[in-house]
């Protein structure tokens, strides 16, 4: 038997598109790390008849359900009365939540408004999930077939109820297929090529299965494996990377499942590199993709966001002459960026970006989307230019900072 999991992800905000569902995606990898094995994620809206059809789907289809939002105080949330709908009930006073509430509450100095009442009401049968880091606990109750957890939206309270009760008690329930996964980052081939190359491994039912998944230039072949225990899951999927890992060694450049950004700085830690950043169209996302990693101080100096000419001039040293010559978006120019920032942080290396981020500004020589970038080091400074699909800014953006990921991981120290 294998326990099955669904993820319900409730609100408005979500269905209008307003908010983008990061729950779900934490809470799959969390769920498949223990072993719950997840076969859907929903969102919803916070109108009850939704909610009660999309709650209801889920816990006749699942094992285990975890749901989030839609638990404040004010009339909006309403996880918790379609629930005691569900199961035929009213909702039922809890007053240990209740006295917590009051707790967290004064302790803040803030009034305790009679609507938080509201949040300590539990469906019939549910036991509250004490929440240390906000007012609204979650619950846990049976719901046909189905355990169901709801806890807070607010994905900082989310990751606490999550780790302190939700995923120990799943990972107390019977069923669990243990998965482990690894990832092998290649840079190089086309996808078709790496997948004939490594096409006896890509059968359909294959335990551990190998994939390629593709961003950008950047292929990673993922391989996800199931065992009796964590360690046998882990011990199988490192069994095929050993098998892979000559077939694919020239193109193979990073391994681990860490996002890019944490693999340059470890990278460049491990080199004892450092690392400076002069962006112009990218808006300074380099560096703060890289000040989002733990420890990037030890490799990470510091980035100048450039974005006019004066700018350009004046904090990288940029001679006029050739942006008067070539145009801000030029290899010459982000050669001047990165040599200018490389020089002025005192690091071994430097990137730097200028391009045509678009709607506007595009001629039919440089057409948006033409981005030009330049890498400083001690081997000196090349320039390069990269034509971005026309995608809109933030593609454009996005695939820029990309390129420069790929680029800092492709340099051999
Ligand atoms: P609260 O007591 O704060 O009202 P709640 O359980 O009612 O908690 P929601 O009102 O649904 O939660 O969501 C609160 C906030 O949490 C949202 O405005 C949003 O910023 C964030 N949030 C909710 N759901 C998600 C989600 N699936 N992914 C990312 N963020 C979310
Ligand atoms: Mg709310």
């Amino acid at each position: 038997m294998t326990l099955v999991a669904e993820i319900l992800a409730i609100g408005d905000e979500l269905i209008h598109g307003a908010l983008l569902d990061t729950n779900s995606k934490y809470l799959a990898i969390e769920l498949e790390r223990i072993g719950a094995v997840v076969h859907r994620f929903s969102v919803t809206s916070d109108d009850p008849d939704q909610l009660r059809s999309a709650i209801a789907d889920a816990c006749a289809r699942a094992d285990v359900v975890v749901a989030t939002g839609g638990l404040g105080p004010t009339l909006d949330d309403r996880t918790r009365d379609v629930v005691a709908e569900l199961l035929g009930g009213p909702l039922q006073f809890d007053a240990a939540s209740w006295t917590q509430i009051q707790a967290w509450l004064s302790k803040r100095g803030r009034p305790v408004p009679e609507s938080n009442r509201r949040q300590a009401m539990l469906p019939p049968g549910g036991t509250a999930i004490p929440n240390p880091v906000g007012t609204a606990p979650g619950f846990d109750v049976r719901i046909g077939r189905a355990r169901f957890f709801a806890v807070p939206g607010v994905p900082r309270e989310m990751h606490v109820l999550a780790a302190e009760y939700v995923l120990p008690a799943i990972a107390a329930m019977p069923g669990l297929t243990p998965t482990a996964q690894q990832w092998l980052r290649i840079l190089g081939p086309s996808e078709a090529l790496l997948g004939e190359r490594i096409e006896p491994f890509m059968v359909p039912g294959r335990n551990p299965a190998v994939g390629i998944t593709a961003t950008g230039g950047l292929l990673t072949i993922r391989i996800v494996g199931t065992a009796n225990t964590q360690e046998a899951a882990a011990a199988a999927c490192e069994a095929t990377a050993k098998e892979l890992r000559p077939i694919v060694r020239e193109w193979l450049f990073a391994e681990g499942t860490a996002e890019l950004p944490e693999l340059v700085v470890q990278q460049f830690t491990k080199a004892g590199r450092t690392l400076a950043t002069a962006e112009s169209c990218t808006g300074g996302q380099i560096a703060a993709r890289l000040v989002d990693v733990a420890g990037a101080s030890s490799m990470f100096a510091g980035g100048v966001v450039a974005y006019s000419n004066a700018a350009k001039v004046a904090l990288l040293g940029v001679p006029q002459a050739l942006l008067d010559q070539h145009g801000a978006v030029s290899e010459p120019v982000a050669a001047a960026m990165a040599s200018g920032a490389r020089e002025r942080f005192g690091c071994d290396f430097a990137v730097a970006t200028t391009g045509i981020a678009g709607p506007e500004g595009g001629t039919a020589e440089k057409p948006v989307g033409t981005v030009c970038f330049a890498l400083a080091g001690p081997a000196g400074t090349r320039p390069w230019t990269v034509h971005i699909p026309d995608l809109g800014r933030a593609f454009v953006r996005d695939r820029a900072v990309f390129e420069i990921w790929r680029t800092l991981l492709a340099e051999r120290h």
